[in-house]
C-alpha cells in the first residue's frame, strides 16, 4: 500500500479495553489511527488533523459524543468527515438521538469488529470516491 494513500481515522474513545481492540482492527487492516479520549479534544483533533473517518464514542468525558458530533457536522470545516458513532445505548430513543446528531452511522456496542470493519470500508474503501 502506497503511504501517501493511507487513510486516517479518529478514535475518539475513552475505554481502554475498547481503544486496543479499535486501534489493532483498523491498524491490522493498513488504515492510520488517531486517538482522543475525551469529545473536546476529540473536535479539537478532527478540526487540525482532518481524518477521512472518525469514530465516535457517546459517553466521553469533558463533552459527550452527541454534541462533540453535532459540533463537527454545523462545521463547514469538518462537516465532509463521516462520523460512525459507538454506543451501548440500545433504547430506541437514543438511537434517534444518535441520529439526530448528524452522525452518518451508528454501532452499538459490545463492538463486533467484523461490523465496524464492514462499515469502515462502507466509507473508505468505496472506489471512485476519492
Ligand atoms: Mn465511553
Amino acid at each position: 500500500m502506497n503511504q501517501t494513500n493511507t487513510k486516517r481515522i479518529l478514535v475518539i474513545e475513552d475505554n481502554e479495553n475498547n481503544l486496543y481492540l479499535i486501534r489493532f482492527l483498523l491498524e491490522s487492516n493498513n488504515y492510520a489511527v488517531l486517538i482522543a479520549k475525551d469529545g473536546k479534544i476529540g473536535v479539537e483533533m478532527a478540526r487540525v488533523e482532518k481524518p477521512d473517518l472518525i469514530l465516535m464514542d457517546i459517553q466521553l468525558p469533558v463533552m459527550d459524543g452527541y454534541t462533540a458530533t453535532k459540533l463537527l457536522k454545523s462545521d463547514s470545516a469538518t462537516s465532509f468527515i463521516p462520523i460512525i458513532v459507538l454506543t451501548s445505548y440500545v433504547m430506541p430513543g437514543d438511537k434517534k438521538k444518535a441520529e439526530e446528531s448528524g452522525c452518518d452511522s451508528y454501532i452499538a456496542k459490545p463492538i463486533e469488529p467484523d461490523q465496524v470493519l464492514k462499515d469502515v470500508k462502507r466509507f473508505l474503501d468505496t472506489p471512485g470516491s476519492k
